[in-house]
This record gives structure tokens, sequence and C-alpha cells, in this order.
């Protein structure tokens, strides 16, 4: 059958499509309906089947390829480097899982992983899916403040974590920052389980904190079973980076995500049983949550777990990996290729890289100069995917397990089939043509994998993200783009207000916020600015309550970097703004909304574009004069 046949009938009979989709995974139990979507926009996927996702990540491959390698951990940070086979995985996730069980965690708990990127993180993340706890993973570069709001928006019964990650040979403690985020939160977690690597001193508390390797010898031999979990139990909880500064926990269910995740190793990703694959991101966001985890898994792949930089111990590290796990799919964003193509070719060039089929690219816009560079490098096609934590798995792509189609440069492709996209008028709500502008939607019920809702707040979840449009229950994925006509998608652009920091997710507010925490700071407004390294960094531009405190340019500096460390201390450096500038005023329209994308467009030296709502024109010469313009 054509893609565009597959596509046709993934939208017009969803039904009997993903009833065709389930068969890749196993069910304990039969669902006894394939869809719900009495509720729009709520959507619930294999009503009434029982299934579980470490069953099919991990048990279910024991059977057939219990010796074979499911998780390589590599970290050359402390230089270590382990194979897990499916039977050994399985024995550590099951040792994991008793330990929960003893610690009280049960189902529809909810546990929160703070860990860098080492096995016992992967562990925790099974183990949990395996008793049917939710995990709630926050990325290890969340500093106290971050970590806070999670603890406190999820309630975690435990909290799992280690004394510290590493980067670039210097330890980073992650026990400090974890106490300090308990001692911010209402809710404190019953236990807090710490894998010591050695690398940071750290303090227990007494009754609450316990040692990971002291309760793994003590549950050596222990062999949990699966708990079947109806098909629409929540799995997990991811947070958004927020654009309001309160994030979104997006919830995710069991056997949906089972599911969306098998057909896209086949359709997308083409990963077949016994080869490996490698996914640079890191379990804190929702790639390492889908493509480093579970999907391989699920598909019977070995997956690689990589701790480190990409350019040390040399910029060949990746391609070393690439040749000696025979690494056949890889996935990674452009700002890691952006830093790679600084390196002499020779990195990559001195490696037998002849396992790689293809290298997916995903959580930014892919330029051109980038892909056709690294194309051309690695001699293998290059695959741009469009999606959001919110949707768990790719939207726009080119599906070559189904049609080997072309791909176009600056295009992510065409609708992945179950994703019904469409593009309306932001103004008219009208369904947009040919070339036109506007802002990329999907039509519901949502494919299954895609978030179940904001965690506690289903309100929340319908006003942010739904509308209906022409009687039709909408998606907004909040980003700008425009349909060529030839079907392919090109994304223009965020029409909210999150940045991206060399792949990591920020949401202006949320530095806003920090930044106003500053004894001296009376109002802020933070853009992103395009960076040719990082894609973008953050900049800020400050009121001060004193203004006086900054009358030289020393003192200038040095607030400067006071309100730097402030947001080192609450979010972590990746939050860091590049410049922190002092101003008067800053430009908001008669509403008192702040003009962000007009700043933005100062910054880098656009036109600042309609200004009719302007309340006061001078406020823009103010930024202009804080940039030396
Ligand atoms: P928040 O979590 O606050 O919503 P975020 O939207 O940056 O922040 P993600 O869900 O990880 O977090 O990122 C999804 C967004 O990343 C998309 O909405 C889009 O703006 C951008 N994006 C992802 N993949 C691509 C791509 N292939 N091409 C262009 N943009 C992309
Ligand atoms: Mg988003």
């Amino acid at each position: 059958m054509s893609f565009a046949t597959i596509y046709k009938n993934s939208i017009e009979q969803p039904e009997a499509y993903w009833d065709g989709e389930a068969k890749l995974i196993d069910w304990q139990q039969p669902y006894s309906k394939v869809l719900d979507y009495s509720k729009p926009p709520f959507t619930q996927w294999f009503v009434g089947g029982k299934t579980n996702l470490c069953h099919n990540a991990v048990d279910r491959w024991v059977a057939t390829q219990g010796e074979k390698a499911a998780l390589i951990a590599i970290s050359t940070e402390t230089g270590s480097e382990k194979v897990y086979s499916f039977k050994e995985l399985q024995a550590e996730v099951s040792r994991t899982a008793a330990i929960m069980l003893a610690l009280g965690v049960g189902q529809g708990d909810r546990v929160l992983i703070y860990m860098p990127m080492i096995a016992e993180a992967a562990f925790a993340m099974l183990a949990c899916a395996r008793i049917g706890a939710i995990h709630s993973v926050v990325f290890g570069g969340f500093a106290a403040h971050s970590l806070a709001s999670r603890i406190e928006d999820a309630q975690p019964k435990l909290i799992v974590s280690a004394d510290a990650g590493s980067r670039g040979g210097k330890a980073i403690p992650y026990k400090p920052l974890l106490d300090e985020a308990i001692a911010l939160s209402a809710h404190k977690p019953g236990k807090v389980l710490l894998v010591n690597r050695k690398l940071a001193p750290m303090q227990l508390v007494d009754g609450r904190d316990v040692d990971y390797a002291t309760l793994r010898t003590q549950h050596i031999d222990a062999q949990v079973p699966v708990t079947w979990l109806e098909s629409n139990a929540p799995s997990y909880i991811l947070y958004t980076s927020g654009t309001t500064g309160k994030p979104k926990g997006v919830q995710r269910d069991v056997g949906g995500y089972a599911v969306a995740l098998a057909s896209s190793m086949r359709s997308i990703f083409c990963g077949n049983p016994g080869e490996t694959y490698f996914a640079t991101s890191d379990i804190g966001w929702v790639v390492g949550h889908s493509y480093i985890v579970y999907g391989p898994l699920i598909a019977g792949m070995a997956t690689i777990m990589y701790e480190g930089l990409p350019t040390s111990p040399d910029a060949g590290i990746w391609w070393s990996i690439v040749e000696k796990y025979k690494v056949t799919r890889m996935f990674s964003a452009p700002t890691a290729v952006r830093v790679l193509k600084k390196q002499p070719p020779e990195c990559m060039q001195k490696y037998d890289l002849s396992s790689l089929k293809a290298l997916y690219l995903a959580g930014e816009p892919l330029d051109e100069t980038t892909s056709a560079w690294i194309s051309e490098a690695l001699g293998v096609p290059i695959i741009d995917n469009y999606w959001q934590t919110e949707t768990g798995w790719p939207i726009l792509s080119i599906a070559r397990g189904i049609e080997d189609q072309p791909s176009k440069l600056g295009s992510p492709g065409i609708p992945v089939p179950g994703f019904n996209v469409k593009l309306f008028n932001e103004s008219t709500g009208e369904e947009c043509g040919t070339n036109e502008k506007g802002v990329v939607m999907i039509e519901g019920p949502l494919p299954p994998g895609c978030m179940q809702t904001v965690y506690g707040d289903d309100e929340r979840y319908v006003s942010t993200y739904w509308s209906v449009l022409n009687g039709k229950h909408v998606y907004s994925t909040f980003d700008w783009g425009i349909r060529d006509a030839d079907g392919y998608y090109f994304i223009l652009g965020r029409t909210d207000d999150v940045i991206n920091v060399a792949g990591h997710r920020l949401g202006t507010r949320e530095i806003e916020e920090s930044i106003s925490s500053h004894a001296n700071v009376s109002e802020v407004a933070v853009v992103g600015v395009e960076d040719k390294l990082k894609g973008q960094v953050a900049v800020a531009f400050v009121i001060l309550k004193n203004p006086a405190a900054a009358n030289t340019a020393e003192a200038q500096q040095a607030l400067e970097k006071e309100i730097m460390g402030v947001v080192d201390h609450q979010l972590g450096a990746v939050a860091r703004p590049a410049r922190v500038h002092f101003i008067a005023q800053l430009p908001k329209t008669r509403s008192g909304k702040l003009l962000r994308r007009s700043i933005q467009a100062i910054c880098e030296g656009r036109d600042p574009g309609d200004m009719s709502s302007i309340e006061d024109p001078a406020s823009l010469r103010q930024i202009q004069g804080a940039l030396g313009r």
C-alpha cells in the first residue's frame, strides 16, 4: 500500500488503522474498544485492554533474545561502560521495582526521578512502569527552584536521585539541590533513594534518605511480576518548561503510548530487533523518554545511554560509539550538529560508520547548511522530524519505513499516519490554503501516544490547547507553519515564548520570574535571541528599583553577574541569560502586555514590526540604546 493510502486510512478510519498497529505490542487482556472519543477532546485508546510498558520493553524480549544487548550505558565522564542484556536489564529492573515496593510505592503513586544519564535512571523509569507507579523525570540541569515546583505539583511518594552528575570532568552535585528543593516545596516525599556514585559528598537525612546499593543487595534475587494496567492508566508525567511560569505536567497513558512508539519505531525509525539505536538526548526530555528508553526497547533494539559531552575526549566520541556498537539509527538535535561542524572532519572520518542507515534530527528548525553538511559528512539520509513533548512522537516526518519519499530541505516533511494536521489562519479561524502562513493544528482525536491531559488539571488542558473551529475540536501546537503545493510543511517559529538554548527548552517566563526574585529588580523582560552556536540565548532587560545601584559600568557589571547568579542558583546554568541590560522602561502594549517579539526583533537587528499597539514608542529606543545601537 502506498503512503498516501495508509495515511488516508489512518485519518478516515482511525479505529481500523490503530487496531492493526496495536498488534505490534503484547496485550495481557484484549481491549473492548479501539477508540473512545465520546468526550472530546479527551481521547481514550484501546479501552479495557491490559498491558504494561516494561513488559513490552523488557520481558517480552527476554524469551527470544535474552542474551542480546538491551541497554548500553556509556559515561566518558567516569570512564565506565556497561552492556546489559535483556535478561540482565530485567533482573536490574526487578530489583529496583522491589526496592520501590519495599519503600511503599504502589500503583498510581508518583516517583520523581532527578538523575544523570546513568543506567540506574533507566532502571528506575522501567521499574515504575513495571509496578504501575507514575514517573516524573526532571532534567538534571534544573536547579532547586524548578525542581521544587515540579515536586509540589507531582507530589511524589518517592524521589530517586544521585550524589552527582558530571560534565566536562567536573562533578555537578545533585543532592544539595534536591535537599534545597524539598525544603522549598510544600510537599515532602516519604523517601529519597540515592545512587552514590562517589563523585560528591552526600549528607543522608535520617529516616528519609536510603542508599540504592544497600537496598539492591537486599533485593538481589527479587522477581517482581508485571502489574497489568488498563490501557488508559497514566504511565508518566513530564513537565514542559511552561510559558506561564507554572510548568504543565504532560500526562501520558500506557497502551496508546506503547502502540504509538512501536508504530513509529517501524514506520519512521525503521528499527529491527537486535540492532542498536543511539539517541543523544537526555532522559529529562521527551526524546529521552520515547527514543532512549521506551521506543528502542519496545522494538527489541539495544539502546545507548551516553553521559558526557559530544566533544570529549574528542569530537569523535559519538562516531566511535557508532562504530563500536554498530549503531544503525541515530537521533540528535541540530544544535549538537552545529557544534560538531566546528570540529576538524578527521574526528568523523577515522571511524567506520557503515552500520549507520540514517540520522534523525528534531527539536528545533534544521537549517539547510547544517543539514547538507552532516548529510555529506555521514553519507546517510538526514531525517528531520517535528513534534512536541505533548505529542510524544513525530507529527511530521518522512516515514521511510512505509515509503521512501523524498525530503525537502528546510521541511520536516509531511504528516505522519494518525496526525490530522491542519493550518488555521489565526485571525479568521479559517483553514489556510497552499503557501499561506497559519498556526499548525491537529484535528482531534489525537492519535495514541499523545498527552491525555495536564496532570491534575483537565480544565487547563482543554483551555490551553484546544479550540473548536468549524465545529471540530482542534489542538494547537503554538507553532507557525506553511504547507507547499506538494503537502510538505515548513515550521516558521513559535506563537508562544519558549526559547531553545542548545537544545534545552526554557520558558522566558520562568527566567523572568527568577530574575524578579532579585531584591533590586522591579521589572524584567527576557527574550530569546538568535545565536549561531546555541540556536538561541536568553537576553534580559531589567528595570531596577534603585537605578542608582547601576550608575557606573563597574556597578552594572557586578549587578549583571549577581542576577546571572540568581538564575544559575534557581533554574540552573542552562537558563542563565547571556546578557542582562539595565533600562528605565519596557515596551508594552496599551493593555500592559510585554512586546516580547518586538524586543526580540530589535535584538536580532530586524524591524520590530507593527507598533500600533505600543504604549510609548520611546521605550523601543531604550532597548536600542541598551544594545548600543
Ligand atoms: P514547552 O515545553 O514550554 O512547550 P517546548 O515547546 O520548546 O517548550 P518541546 O515540546 O520539547 O518543548 O518542543 C516542541 C517544539 O520544538 C515544537 O513546538 C517546535 O516549536 C519545536 N520543534 C520541534 N521539532 C522541530 C523541527 N523538526 N523543526 C522545527 N521546530 C521544531
Ligand atoms: Mg511547547
